[in-house]
Order: structure tokens, then C-alpha cells, then sequence
């Protein structure tokens, strides 16, 4: 369901719009001014704004200005006003499109598809991606929140443990020397030695595994170092 909200204090106008985005499967609010505009925009979860330049109260401009500074949301402004310096000065704003009245009731919900579109996409990379959560026979690991799970219940982790767990698992079936591990998780200058790997190898299989003498995550390789089986 997209719900989104149309400010435009001629009625005609307002109802023409919602009919026509009604008829393409959107939920549409109607704010017929800009004071009650901004209100329901700040306030309500909307996928699209719609909004006219001229409004009583607080004027198009404006609301496009508070709307932006709040939301990440499309704005698409409505305007019989059609000179180049309120296209620029709307644009300024933080709007995504400046339609001219008279217009096209099918060419406006045409651009407001492209516009969700285009917003999905651009907000779609900000959500977690397939390397910020590994899930592995049993196993999730998030990155975001530095959690990790097994068979559903959460594992209480170390940082250090969930640096290695996580560099592991997204390096699956190589191969890491102790050396190298301890440079990558512990860093060169770091206090320690490579003997640290080995106990946090350890504590991670007491975590993880059913039966830590048979790891079925981390297994070692011999002579050669750890290497997370998929
Ligand atoms: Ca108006």
C-alpha cells in the first residue's frame, strides 16, 4: 500500500488528483492548506508528497523547505505558476519535480511512479545487504547490530570474537593463517600474539558448536590455520 498526500487548496484540482492516483492503487491523503499540510507530512508516514505553490497560510515554498529538512521522501510540486525562477527556486528546496497546471492527471501519477521508483532504489542500497547479515546452517550473524544467533537463541560475543567469527564467515572455504588473522583482527601494533587466535577460535566453538571437538563452523586446518566450512 503507498499512501501519500496531496496539499491543494482548489478543491477540482485536489479531487481530480486523488481519483487518479486512487484509480492506480494509491491510498491518498487530501490537506487543502499549507499549515495543515506540513502538520500531517512531519507527523505521518507518506511515500509521496504532492504538493501546490499557491496555498492559504504557509505557501509552497515554504512547505517544501520543512518537509525536506525532515523527510527523505519524493516531493512533487503542482503549480500554475510556470516561470523558470519558481521551477529553480522549487528545485533549491528539495523538490524532485515541478509540474505545470494545466496537466496531465496520467502524466503526474507517470512521475510519481518514477519517482517512488528512483527513491526505492537510492533508500533499497541503504538496507541491509547479504554481507550485513550471514546466515549459515543455523547460524546469523548481523553486522549492523553485532549480533550473532544460533539455532535461533543469541550467543553472548565478544568483540574480538565477533571480529574473527565475522571475517571468517564472509571469507567462507579460505583458508586464514593464525599470523594473518591476528593482523587482521588485532591489528600489527597490537599487544599479543598469535596465541590469542587459538583461544578465540576456542571460545567462539564453545559458543557456536554443539560439540566444540567437531566444529562444524571454524575448522582447523592443520598446519595451515582456520578456514570457515560452508
Ligand atoms: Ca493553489
Amino acid at each position: 500500500m503507498t499512501r501519500i498526500l496531496i496539499i491543494e487548496d482548489e478543491t477540482t484540482i485536489a479531487q481530480l488528483e486523488r481519483d487518479y492516483f486512487e484509480l492506480n492503487g494509491f491510498v491518498v491523503d487530501l490537506c487543502h492548506t499549507g499549515n495543515e499540510g506540513v502538520q500531517r507530512a512531519l507527523q505521518e508516514d507518506y511515500s509521496l508528497i504532492i504538493i501546490d505553490l499557491q496555498l492559504p497560510g504557509m505557501d509552497g515554498f515554504e512547505l517544501c523547505r520543512r518537509i525536506r529538512e525532515a523527510k527523505e521522501v519524493p516531493i512533487l510540486i503542482v503549480s500554475a505558476k510556470k516561470e523558470e525562477i519558481d521551477k529553480i527556486r522549487a528545485f533549491n528546496l528539495g523538490a524532485d519535480d515541478y509540474v505545470t497546471k494545466p496537466f496531465s492527471p496520467s502524466e503526474l501519477v507517470a512521475r510519481a511512479k518514477a519517482h517512488l521508483t528512483r527513491y526505492e532504489r537510492l533508500l533499497g542500497k541503504q538496507k541491509p545487504s547479504a554481507q550485513d547479515e550471514i546466515h549459515i546452517r543455523g547460524l546469523f550473524i548481523d553486522r549492523a547490530s553485532r549480533r550473532v544467533f544460533v539455532r535461533n537463541k543469541e550467543v553472548a560475543i565478544t568483540n574480538r570474537e565477533f571480529d574473527l567469527l565475522a571475517f571468517l564467515a564472509s571469507n567462507p572455504n579460505r583458508v586464514f593463517g593464525k599470523e594473518d588473522l591476528f593482523e587482521r583482527i588485532w591489528g600489527l601494533d597490537s599487544s599479543g600474539d598469535i596465541a590469542t587466535v587459538t583461544v578465540h577460535v576456542r571460545k567462539l566453538r564453545e559458543k557456536l558448536e554443539v560439540d566444540p571437538s567437531n566444529p562444524q563452523y571454524i575448522e582447523t586446518v592443520w598446519g595451515a590455520g582456520y578456514r570457515f566450512t560452508v
